[in-house]
């Protein structure tokens, strides 16, 4: 067999993709991670709800961890962007930082993106860091217990994530994008659950000390504790595109029960794949996809009888 060909070529070195590494590895699995540096998870302050960690961990340092546990069993992990994938056969050719890299089966562990408020990166940075700026209700809603919050929201995902944290204060607002979207059913359910909704549309957003401040179009300046976006994300599908992976409505790459995409060969697992956006869920993934991949190859090189 070709010494250089991979039995896995993960592509992402966020929670997903360091997960399969640690288990390919462990099942003596050639594997390498090829990462963008770019994992949702590397913006956490600090995690109060990935279990095994009570007193919470910062995403950086999980992420660091992760690595360091997939390098130990044997994983590589190269710092760079996976351009294209192409398939030649029953195997993959990939080009990485100029070069070739060919495997057996693919792991996209791509995740999403984000879409953030109009905002200075500097400014964008400090707010997260004081946790005045959040993403993730599910997440850290817990730690906004009682505050007042604000959620800047888009489409129907303002509304939605506005009732999600009706659980956690009193004090919420919802400032849409557009007013005229939100439709009289959802004003209703707002108004019965006591959450105000902002007609003028944002101007401008500064974090301060103590809060972040929402200034409006007509002069006005509103202040929360924290503010949600709930802007929406975007899933990274190029490369599950090209390959000719399904997608779903949601525009997340679809998986049966064994993470496999509809295109042989390829399987998928955190964000990027349909269900909910948490290190938990992404991890699982990983393991069931990497288990999936080491029982395909096994069958394949007939040591599965
Ligand atoms: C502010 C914030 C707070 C959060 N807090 C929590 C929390 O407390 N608890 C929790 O469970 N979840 C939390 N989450 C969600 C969590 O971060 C994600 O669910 C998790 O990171 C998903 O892992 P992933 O591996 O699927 O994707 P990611 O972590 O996003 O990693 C994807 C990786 O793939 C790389 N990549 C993409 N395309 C390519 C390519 N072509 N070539 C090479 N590399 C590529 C990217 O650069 C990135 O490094 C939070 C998210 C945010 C934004």
């Amino acid at each position: 067999m070709d010494s250089d060909l991979l039995d896995c070529l993960v592509v992402g070195g966020g929670p997903a993709g360091m997960t399969a590494a640690i288990y390919l590895a462990r099942y003596r699995r050639r594997a390498l991670v090829v990462d963008a540096n770019d994992s949702r998870a590397a913006w956490i302050p600090r995690s109060h709800n990935h279990a095994g960690f009570p007193d919470g961990i910062n995403g950086v340092d999980l992420l660091a961890r992760m690595s360091a546990q997939a390098r130990h069993f044997g994983a590589r992990v190269e710092r760079a962007d996976v351009e294209r994938i192409d398939r030649d056969g029953d195997r993959f050719t990939a080009e990485v930082a100029g070069r070739a890299v060919a495997a057996r089966t693919v792991l996209l562990a791509t995740g999403v993106v984000n879409r953030r408020p109009a905002m200075d990166p500097a400014e964008h940075a400090r707010a997260m860091a004081r946790g005045h700026l959040r993403y993730c209700p599910v997440c850290d809603g817990y730690e906004v217990i009682d505050r007042s919050i604000g959620v800047l929201g888009a489409d129907g995902h303002g509304v939605a994530e506005a009732l999600f944290l009706r659980t956690y204060s009193e004090d919420v607002t919802l400032l849409p994008a557009r007013y005229a979207d939100v439709d009289a059913r959802d004003r209703e359910r707002l108004s019965r659950s006591n959450i105000r909704l902002i007609e003028p549309r944002v101007h401008q957003l500064r974090t301060g000390e103590r809060c972040i401040e929402a200034e409006l179009a007509d002069g006005t300046t509103l202040r929360f504790d924290t503010l949600y976006a709930a802007l929406g994300s975007d899933a990274r599908t190029d490369l599950a595109v090209a390959l000719g992976c399904a997608l779903s409505d949601g525009g997340g790459i679809v998986a049966d029960a064994h993470q496999a995409t509809s295109a042989p060969g390829v399987w998928v697992a955190g964000d990027v794949a349909e269900g909910l956006d948490q290190i938990s869920v992404a991890m699982g993934h990983a393991a069931v996809a990497a288990t999936a991949i080491h029982n395909q190859l096994r069958a394949e090189d007939g040591l599965a009888r």
